[in-house]
């Protein structure tokens, strides 16, 4: 596998991912992480963060669905929505598509994640132009820890846990979202691979049982197939939520309806048995 046509993600060491490419669109270093955009057949354009995938325009879809879906199906209404990290717009262009949402705070520490996607990733990036969406270059942690009760619902779509996103898996950061929604608000947190980061996802469904009470913390789960090991974690944060409960039909996206909801929040075996 030449380099010059393939790009290669590279995982600890001992597994690797690949996506053989036409061409290279960006490629610059920002004061956070290095910055690449491709031009590929098996999955359109991807972005790559500091070696990373990231996004793919062929399976963007299930990941900003179910990172956006099952907590707006589960939250009254929310107005106020804070989404952390984020920075390539797709989880934007979800919550954008309900009508009682008012605003939408895109809180991003790395301008040049938002330029490059604007410019490269348009469609994934589409929402970020509604006059609903503020975009704030910061810290997710900073700024959330300033906004005590602001927000009906929170979307953590941080990279992995190292560098400017490690703070985002702290249960400081956890209790400072937790503080930040309003009475009756949610939070979702993308919670990495069950597969190859089992300490990281068990660790962070231990420390959020801790902040939002073990009944109100419900891992779930897709397929993502850019991200190692394929299979993924989210946790919806949410009092009262039943995950057998029957969710709201939602028509025309491409992944997510109330069948796939309540089939999300069923855990492997191996998961169960992981997170006993
Ligand atoms: N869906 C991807 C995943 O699951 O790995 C993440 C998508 S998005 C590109 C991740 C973003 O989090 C990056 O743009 C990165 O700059 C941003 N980020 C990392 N740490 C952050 C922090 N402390 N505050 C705000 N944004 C942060």
């Amino acid at each position: 596998m030449n380099e010059k046509e393939w790009f290669i993600e590279i995982f600890e060491d001992r597994t690797a991912f690949s996506v053989r490419y036409d061409k290279k669109l960006f490629d610059k270093q920002s004061d956070f992480q290095r910055v690449e955009i491709f031009e590929t057949q098996a999955m359109g354009r991807v972005l790559i963060l500091n070696g990373c995938f990231m996004v793919t325009e062929k399976d963007a879809f299930v990941y900003h669905e179910m990172l956006v879906h099952p907590a707006m199906a589960v939250t009254r209404e929310p107005k106020k929505v804070l989404i952390i990290g984020g920075g390539d717009g797709g989880a934007v262009t979800e919550v954008i598509k309900y009508p009682h949402v008012d605003s939408v705070t895109l809180c991003e520490i790395d301008p040049m994640v938002v330029e490059a996607c604007r410019e490269y990733l348009p469609e994934v990036s589409a929402g970020l132009d509604d006059p609903r969406v503020e975009v704030v270059y910061r810290d997710g942690a900073a700024f959330v820890q300033e906004r005590p009760n602001q927000f009906d619902l929170i979307l953590v779509d941080s990279t992995d846990p190292v560098g400017p996103a490690k703070i985002l898996f702290e249960k400081s950061f956890y209790q400072w979202v937790m503080d930040s929604l309003r009475e009756g608000g949610n939070a979702v947190f993308q919670t990495e691979s069950p597969f190859f980061m089992e300490d990281v996802f068990c660790e962070a469904v231990k420390k959020l049982k801790k902040v939002f009470g073990s009944q109100s913390v419900h891992p779930y789960f897709a397929t993502i197939p850019c991200y190692p090991g394929g299979l993924w974690s989210f946790c919806l944060c949410a009092e009262g939520f039943e995950p057998g409960q029957a969710a709201p039909e939602v028509e025309s996206l491409r992944y997510y309806d109330r069948r796939v909801h309540q089939a999300a929040f069923a855990a492997p075996v191996f998961v169960k048995e992981m997170l006993r």
